[in-house]
């Protein structure tokens, strides 16, 4: 996904974004997490901050709060299937000796 997608798959149109400065932008980055910036996707106080860089644009500070971000955030296909998964971590906990409770969601 790219940020044009992002921005799509958010709702958000990029004119609407403050323009980010260029790199180094880490430490204004983190200054703007002092609450006053809402998530562009819910209100609420941003607890991220990131960049885009759209044609036309330019680089754009993209305010999200941590749900909307995990929400928002395509998940890959896993790796190995999921009993592959947990009969490796059922055989760790078997020779470490450990009692093993495993809680997981497919979806
Ligand atoms: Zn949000």
């Amino acid at each position: 996904m790219d940020d044009a997608d992002l921005l799509r798959s958010l709702g958000v149109d990029p004119s609407t974004l403050d323009p980010a400065p260029a790199a180094p932008w880490r430490i204004a980055g983190a200054e703007r997490l002092d609450g006053r910036h809402p998530c562009v996707r819910c209100g609420k106080p941003a607890t991220l901050v990131g960049i885009v860089d759209l044609p036309g644009y330019g680089r754009r500070w993209l305010d999200r709060c941590m749900p909307c971000l995990l929400a928002t955030t395509p998940r890959g296909k896993p790796q190995a299937p999921l009993a592959d998964t947990l009969a490796v971590l059922r055989e760790a906990a078997r020779e470490a000796g450990v009692e093993l409770t495993i809680v997981a969601d497919e979806s």
